[in-house]
């Protein structure tokens, strides 16, 4: 059985020991996991299961990509697709279910360098005998000029959140994979013309999503053709496009931009702390297993391939089972010379 300690921790504010603050009494966990997507709940289930005292942190926002995700319609055992929302609130009560505890606060600080580990948030310090990272990836920024600063004034990478805003307007989506075209699909629900620009002259996007984007009638296309400055006043009002064969630009009026250009993991925090790749990837083996003993990771954050609900999940599961057998391996009596 993994081992269950109590743990004497100081309160923290901002990662700093919060001065005259009273010592408190905090278990240390069995295990921490550190993001609340598909991978971090999935894991969550299978280690409540397998009665791990088990703290989630979920970040503000939980929920990870499918909370941003209208429907999900290829994750098994819904044939009529389910709204990313509801799917990730069910994987939440799962979790809840099997006793994990899920926190909503974001992880500011990492120190694995000695167990048990060392998790801050900004306003708690956490302890873990092992931790599952699945922190996952966030959209990728264009970084063109006007791309910053109208953010939230016409500029968005989450047509989910922000698609109601644009009834009857015109909008341009940049990139072809299939984030970009699922999500200018859902945005021709609202607006009255999508125009994806993209900087080549096929989509990158999954087969089925293009049928659908092709037939329908509020979508065009501007081919060969990347953003160059994203234009406006109060709020955005278009888009400088070039023309890569040509190097002719051109400007698009619209009045609003969802980017959807990729994404990038979420692993600033754990830079030194377990290895990582040249794109900044957790680096895994096929047991989860990081650079760093008793530190696993699953999901987007190790993944630039796959990125899918079921593939997050799956890989949540296998590190909360090689955690859990990380975990049980140390309390395993050790083999005594049988007597002579
Ligand atoms: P992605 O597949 O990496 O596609 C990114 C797109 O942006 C590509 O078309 C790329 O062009 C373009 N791009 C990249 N950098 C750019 C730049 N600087 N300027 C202009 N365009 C740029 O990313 P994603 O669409 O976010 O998808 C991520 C993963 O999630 C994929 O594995 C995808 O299959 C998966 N996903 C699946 C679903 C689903 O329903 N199954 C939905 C959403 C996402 P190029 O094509 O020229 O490289």
């Amino acid at each position: 059985m993994p081992m269950k300690f109590q743990f004497t921790i100081t309160p923290t504010v901002g990662g700093e020991t919060a001065e005259g603050a009273a010592e408190e009494e905090v278990p240390v966990y069995d295990l921490v996991i550190i993001g609340g997507g598909a991978a971090g709940l999935t894991a969550a289930i299978y280690a409540g299961r397998a009665r791990l005292k088990t703290l989630v942190l979920a970040g503000p926002l939980p929920g990870g990509q499918p909370a941003n995700t209208d429907i999900v319609e290829n994750f098994p055992g819904f044939p009529e697709g389910i709204s990313g929302s509801e799917l990730t609130q069910r994987f939440r009560s799962q979790a809840e279910r099997f006793g994990a505890q899920v926190v909503l606060d974001a992880v500011t600080e990492v120190d694995f360098s000695a167990r048990p580990f060392t998790i801050r948030t900004y306003g708690a310090t956490y302890r873990a005998q092992a931790v599952i990272i699945a922190t996952g990836a966030v959209p990728r920024r264009l970084g063109v000029p006007g791309e910053a600063e109208f953010f939230g004034r016409g500029v968005s990478a989450c047509a989910t959140c922000d698609g109601f805003f644009y009834q009857d307007k015109k909008v341009v989506v940049v990139g072809g994979g299939d984030s970009a075209i699922a999500e200018g699909l859902f945005l021709t629900r609202f607006a009255r013309e999508v125009i994806v620009v993209h900087r080549r002259d096929r989509l990158r996007a999954a087969p089925l999503h293009q049928e659908r984007a092709f037939a329908n009638p509020k979508m065009h296309f501007v081919w060969d053709s990347v953003v160059e400055e994203i234009l406006g006043e109060q709020t955005v009002t278009g888009v400088r496009v070039r023309n890569v064969k040509t190097g002719e630009t051109s400007v698009i009026e619209a009045d609003g931009v969802f980017v959807y250009v990729g994404m990038e993991p979420k692993t600033e925090i754990f830079a030194g702390q377990v290895e990582l790749d040249e794109a900044g990837y957790i680096v895994t083996d096929k047991h989860q297993r990081t650079s760093t003993p008793g530190v696993f990771a699953a999901g987007d954050v190790q993944d630039p391939d796959y990125r899918q609900v079921v593939i997050a999940a799956g890989s949540g599961a296998v590190a909360a089972i090689e955690a859990e057998r990380f975990l049980a391996e140390e309390t395993r009596p050790t083999q005594t010379q049988p007597p002579v």
